[in-house]
C-alpha cells in the first residue's frame, strides 16, 4: 500500500477492467496528457498482488510522460497491466474482452507491446480496435529493434562521457534480460567486439547467448554484481535498490529495462558511489519515437524515426554534462527536463 502511495502522482484517471468469465484484470494508468493522448504499452506480468499491479501500472504511466516528454513527442504518459500470466493465462477470450476495454476509452489511450504481449497479440487487439500501435497491421511492428537501437547508442554515450572512448570493444558488458530488446542489444554489442556477460530467468535463451555470443551466464540474482565495466538492465524495473546498489560492481548503469530505479532517492545514491547512470526513460525512447511516428498525421517515416533516434545520445550527454555541473543525480536534471516543457505546455 505505501509503495502504492508513493507511486501515485496526481495521475489524471486511473481505469479498471475486469471480466472473470474471460480472464481480465486490467489496470489502465493515464498519468498525463499536456502533450498529448497517453501513449504507452501494455504489459502483462503475474503480480502476486493487484496492490503490485496498481504500483507497476503508476509508476511506468509515469516514466511514460517524462519520456515522451524528453523525447519531444506530442504524447502524454500512459501505461497499462494485465495481472497474469503471458504463458498461461493469456487467451484470445482475455485479449478480446481488453480489446473492448481499449475500445471503450476511445482515444484517450494508445497501447502496443511490452513484457508479456507479443507483435501477434498487438495485431490481435488492432484488428478490434484502432488505438494499438506498432502493429504490423497498417503499423511499423515491433518497436523492440529501435529500442535496442537507441539504447545502443546510449550505451556508447554513457562511455564516451564516462571513459572518454565510444569503443565497446574489448568492453565486459553485463546485460540482464535476453527478451526482444536484451537480446538485439546483445547483437549489437557482440558485433562490435563486447565481451558479455548475461542472466535470464529463461534457461533456454541463455544458453542460446552462450552459443551465440560466447557469452558468459551468471545467475539472476548476481549479475548486478557481475565484473563488468558497464550494466545493462533489460529486464523488469526495480534492479537498482538500496540492497543492490551496494554490490553493483560497473561504473555505468545503461540499459533499456524501465523503472530500473527502486526509488527516486537511488539515483543518488549511484552518484555517491561514482556510477554513471543513464535514466531509463531517456535511453529507452527509441519504441516509443517508432510507434508515436506511426500515430503521425503525416504517417510513418522510417527515415525520420532514426533521425530521431540518433538524437538520443546528444540529449544523454547533455544531461550527463548538466548532472556533472550542477553535481546532481542524472535523473534528476532528466525528470527537471521533462517537468518543464510539460508545464510549458499546460502554460500554452
Ligand atoms: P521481453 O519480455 O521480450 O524480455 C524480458 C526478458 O527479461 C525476458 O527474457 C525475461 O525472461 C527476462 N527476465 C524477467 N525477469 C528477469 C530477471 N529477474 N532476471 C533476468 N531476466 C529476467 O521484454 P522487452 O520488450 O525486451 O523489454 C525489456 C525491458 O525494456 C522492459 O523493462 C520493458 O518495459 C523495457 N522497454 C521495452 C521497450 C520495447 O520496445 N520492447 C521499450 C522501452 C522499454
Amino acid at each position: 500500500k505505501a509503495a502504492r502511495l508513493a507511486a501515485f502522482d496526481n495521475h489524471e484517471q486511473i481505469w479498471l477492467g475486469q471480466d472473470d468469465e474471460r480472464g481480465l484484470t486490467a489496470i489502465v494508468a493515464i498519468h498525463n496528457t499536456a502533450l498529448g493522448p497517453a501513449l504507452g504499452g501494455t504489459r502483462v506480468w503475474p503480480h502476486a498482488t493487484f496492490d503490485a499491479a496498481l504500483t507497476d501500472a503508476l509508476r511506468l504511466s509515469r516514466g511514460m510522460t517524462f519520456k515522451s516528454a524528453i523525447a519531444r513527442m506530442p504524447f502524454g504518459g500512459g501505461k497499462a497491466v494485465i495481472k497474469a500470466d503471458s504463458k498461461t493465462e493469456k487467451t484470445p477470450a482475455m485479449l478480446e474482452a481488453y480489446a473492448e476495454m481499449l475500445a471503450a476509452l476511445n482515444g484517450q489511450y494508445y497501447t502496443g507491446e511490452d513484457v508479456g504481449l507479443t507483435l501477434d497479440d498487438a495485431n490481435f487487439l488492432r484488428e478490434r480496435t484502432p488505438n494499438v500501435s506498432g502493429t504490423t497491421v497498417g503499423g511499423s511492428g515491433n518497436p523492440s529493434p529501435v529500442t535496442a537501437l537507441g539504447t545502443f547508442l546510449g550505451v556508447k554515450a554513457a562511455l564516451k562521457h564516462a571513459r572518454g572512448s565510444d569503443a565497446v570493444s574489448g568492453l565486459r558488458i553485463a546485460v540482464q534480460g535476453l527478451g526482444s530488446v536484451g537480446w538485439s542489444l546483445c547483437e549489437q554489442l557482440h558485433s562490435e567486439g563486447a565481451s558479455l556477460i548475461v542472466a535470464d530467468i529463461d534457461a533456454a535463451r541463455v544458453a542460446k547467448a552462450r552459443e551465440a555470443f560466447g557469452a558468459e551466464v551468471v545467475e539472476t540474482e548476481t549479475i548486478v554484481a557481475a565484473e563488468a565495466d558497464l550494466f545493462a538492465p533489460c529486464a523488469l524495473g526495480g534492479v537498482l535498490s538500496a540492497d543492490t546498489i551496494p554490490h553493483l560492481k560497473a561504473r555505468i548503469v545503461a540499459g533499456a529495462a524501465n523503472n530500473q530505479l527502486a526509488r527516486h532517492e537511488d539515483a543518488a545514491h549511484l552518484m555517491r558511489r561514482g556510477v554513471l547512470y543513464a535514466p531509463d526513460y531517456v535511453i529507452n525512447a527509441g519504441g516509443l519515437i517508432n510507434v508515436a511516428a506511426e500515430l503521425a498525421p503525416e504517417g510513418y517515416d522510417r527515415a525520420e524515426v532514426m533521425r530521431h533516434v540518433a538524437l538520443i545520445p546528444e540529449t544523454l550527454m547533455d544531461i550527463f554534462q548538466r548532472a556533472e555541473a550542477e553535481q546532481r543525480p542524472t535523473n534528476d536534471i532528466a525528470q527537471a527536463i521533462a517537468e518543464e516543457r510539460i508545464a510549458q505546455a499546460r502554460a500554452a
